[in-house]
């Protein structure tokens, strides 16, 4: 069997928060249980969304988790740049392909366009999903008023995949997404084409991630076998909440890993608490997430949203 390659691919949009902690330790475990090697990219691919100065951030917010890379802006590696917005030239090129194949077509529809076509009765089942207006060439904004998106056309058939907490998920894209873009009207190459693009020719063959990202994979796995490139296997682990029931993200400053570092919280014991969350302790003690490797095993995993309190590192 080849070698695991896994990855860890933050987006520097903001702080590292914990949220961000649990699936870089849960992709890192995976890896390391396997003597693999684990590969750290940055996904700066939109620059609306991105700041530099995040990079550094994340690299010292790994660090400072005990959780480490083995390629990597930083180090380097057989498979760079590490970096999205390095790495332009590549996703162009496998977009070419893609419109060479004929598999690919300018939309010119606006938002307000979409929307109104996909809550239009005869729309199908897809929610937000694209009607196809513009593969007929039916869309209503003059083709002169703005540069187009590009949108993959998908077939009318399920995808499927086994993932290895969820098992089988399988997902028919002409009834969900519609055709998806690969290139924004403003020429920013979408996140699935990007991620494919790395994901492949950084050959890696194992990618654990949030479950937020579920629904993308049959997106990607569409783009992998136009691309003639085999994809990795693909686990989704459930994402940390906060009592209310909202995702914890970058406006729950608290948990940043820059403030709880701020506020004298060891890393072991924030890495023990994530680890006793993923049922890989019994009960919540300090720990190095090298201390894990034995003990990691995705059966253990929960299959839920995993809540956090809200004052769990203050109390
Ligand atoms: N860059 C994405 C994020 O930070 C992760 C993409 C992935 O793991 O495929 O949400």
């Amino acid at each position: 069997m080849d070698k695991v390659r896994g990855r860890f691919a933050p987006s520097p949009s903001g702080e590292m928060h914990l949220g961000n902690a649990w699936t870089a330790l849960l992709a890192w475990l995976e890896v390391r249980k396997a003597n693999g090697t684990m590969v750290l990219r940055i996904e700066d691919l939109d620059p609306d969304r991105s700041r530099p100065e995040y990079i550094t951030g994340i690299m010292r917010d790994l660090a400072w988790l005990g959780l480490d890379w083995d390629e990597g802006p930083d180090v380097g590696g057989a498979y760079g740049p590490y970096v999205q917005d390095e790495r332009r030239n590549l996703y162009q090129i496998m977009l070419d392909r893609l419109i060479a194949s004929d598999l690919v077509y300018p939309c010119y529809c606006t938002r307000g366009e979409i929307q109104a076509a996909a809550s239009a009765p005869h729309a199908g089942e897809g929610e937000l999903g694209y009607p196809g207006t513009c593969r007929n060439g039916n869309s209503q904004t003059v083709k002169s008023d703005r540069n187009p998106a590009l949108r993959l056309k998908v077939p009318d058939r399920m995808i499927s995949f086994e993932d290895g907490l969820k098992g089988r998920v399988a997902e028919n894209l002409a009834r969900t997404s519609g055709d998806f873009i690969v290139r924004r009207s403003d020429g920013v190459h979408a996140y699935q084409l990007a991620v494919v693009v790395d994901d492949a020719m950084m050959r890696i063959n194992q990618v654990l991630r949030g479950d937020d990202l579920l629904l993308s994979t049959p997106r990607q796995l569409l783009l992998y076998d136009e691309l003639g490139f085999t994809p990795p296997g693909f686990t989704h682990v459930p994402l940390l909440y906060s009592p209310d029931g909202h995702r914890l993200a970058k406006r729950q400053r608290h948990l940043a890993l820059a403030k709880l570092r701020e506020n004298n919280i060891a890393p072991e014991k924030l890495v023990g608490y994530l680890a006793w969350k993923a049922g890989l302790l019994d009960c919540w003690q300090s720990v190095q997430p090298a201390e894990l490797i034995g003990t990691f095993s995705l059966a253990k995993l929960p299959r839920e949203a995993v809540v956090v309190a809200y004052d769990v590192f203050t109390k």
